[in-house]
């Protein structure tokens, strides 16, 4: 396609580094004004002596403390609203399974300000009217779907409104709709797969699909071109979290080289976790994320604790929004076994790179007495698990090896067949730690 046709929003989409800068410093002067009407950070510039119309350049935005988790869950929401109450027409929340649940609340200007980021992501791979969407994913509290929904309805294609599970509807829907664009958790779109063979179809024949969003948690490359083959498909990574909107924060482009900030909504900082301080472009840091365009709560330098790296260099799309690289995980994501630091990202990459492997895995960690053990439960397909045993314990031996290399550590290694680990609608629960406190 050609460039100049994919852009939803020309004048945003096209900006140069300069207006960027620019236009992001005008923002933030006027994100930091309306921080002021709120109760929470009229509280912070108070004790930090912080006068939000000094704030000259960037630099000075390293004058504003961190938000965090924490600190939004500590203080009542509400601490958090820019505007009066009545000026607030949704909120959305997280889960709330590691602590109490954050809510965040938004202006009708802030939803259309959000479906407008997710229409560019859309639009600019390849989405347009006479499409049909798919939106295999939460609704309700959760942002991805009706983050998603309202940007596919702005680009005006047909939405199914599928929501998350429900697996043999799902692909009654596509068939009978001829769906060509669907929104899916990676995992979720990998366990589908073996419903579409019990069903005795193919999605790459059965199926019109051929775009995919696949996010909302961390995944391989591997992972994605399996996606792409079994499909037969374009699988494009999207990024965001809820205190950010949702979905749309960051997106790849058609060329699949790192996901595009948004920064004209959103001032990126990439720090070192245990310094804090800022880390060199090409570096891997925490995100840290502050809102310019959102007016009901407007969040200043929040640590996402999502890690990542800018990659340098200009993409070949020639947006010039700031790409990120994969998501490596969330810092509290990362397990600590034998002294030895590892991300389920890792063990994924040579999971999804062996041949035979299937849909599934989970890592457990057990306490054997007083010695720490990984196993690693792998679903293996169909017809390995039915064929020669012999086979099946060269898989093995092939998974133990090439995790032992990629992580220093020789995990035990179980094959389980199809369909025995169980099966998560939403984000894929990688870790279950059973090892408890010592
Ligand atoms: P939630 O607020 O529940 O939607 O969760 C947001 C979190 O999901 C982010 O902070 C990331 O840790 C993770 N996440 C979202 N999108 C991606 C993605 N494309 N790749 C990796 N992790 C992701
Ligand atoms: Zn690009």
């Amino acid at each position: 396609m050609a460039p100049e046709d994919n852009y939803w929003n020309r004048r945003m989409e096209t900006l140069s580094r300069e207006e960027i800068s620019s236009l992001q410093l005008k923002k933030l002067r006027g994100i930091l004004e309306i921080c002021s009407h709120s109760p929470y950070y009229r509280r912070i510039f108070k004790e930090e002596k912080i006068d939000p119309s000094r704030i000259e350049d960037f630099d000075d935005l390293r004058r504003i403390p961190f938000t965090d988790k924490n600190i939004l869950r500590e203080n009542p929401s509400t601490d958090f609203l820019a505007v009066p109450r009545e000026e607030i027409i949704r909120l959305h929340s997280t889960s709330g399974t590691t602590g109490q649940a954050i809510v965040i609340y938004y202006t009708r200007s802030d939803i259309q300000t959000w479906a407008e980021m997710i229409a560019r992501c859309m639009y600019m791979n390849g989405v347009r009217r006479g499409d049909v969407f798919q939106n295999m994913i939460g609704y309700g509290l959760f942002t991805g779907g009706l983050g998603f929904h309202y940007g596919a309805e702005l680009v005006g294609v047909l939405t199914i409104p599928s929501g998350a599970g429900n697996s043999r509807r799902q692909i009654q829907l596509m068939r009978e709709h001829g769906t060509t664009v669907a929104h899916v958790i990676p995992s979720y779109a990998l366990l589908l797969t073996e419903v579409f063979e019990e069903m005795g179809l193919d999605p790459r024949e059965d199926t019109n699909l051929r775009i995919l969003f696949i996010g909302a948690e961390p995944h391989s490359e591997d992972m994605r071109q399996r996606i792409e083959e079994i499909y037969g498909v374009d699988a494009y990574n999207s990024y965001g979290l809820t205190e950010m909107n949702g979905p749309g924060v960051a997106f790849e482009c058609p060329h699949k080289q790192g996901m595009h900030l948004w920064e004209d909504h959103y001032i990126l900082e990439v720090i070192d976790p245990q310094t804090l301080e800022r880390v060199p472009e090409g570096e891997e840091g925490e995100l840290v994320l502050t809102t310019l365009s959102r007016e009901g709560m407007p969040i200043l330098r929040y640590r996402t604790r999502d890690l990542a790296s800018v990659i340098p260099g200009e993409c070949p799309c020639g947006r010039k929004h700031r790409r990120i690289s994969r998501i490596k995980g969330r810092s509290d994501d990362m397990f600590i076994i034998k002294g030895v630091n590892v991300f389920p990202l890792q063990v994924e990459e040579v999971l999804m790179k062996t041949l035979g492997v299937g849909s599934n895995y989970q890592i457990h960690l057990e306490r054997v007495g007083v010695r720490e053990e990984m196993k690693v439960l792998v679903e293996v397909t169909g017809e390995l698990w039915h064929g020669n045993p012999s086979e099946l314990r060269a898989l093995q031996e092939r998974i133990r090896e090439n995790l032992r290399s990629a992580i220093l550590l020789t995990p035990l290694v179980e094959l389980v067949e199809a369909g025995s680990i169980t099966k998560s609608e939403g984000k894929a629960v990688r870790v279950v730690d059973k090892r408890g406190n010592f």
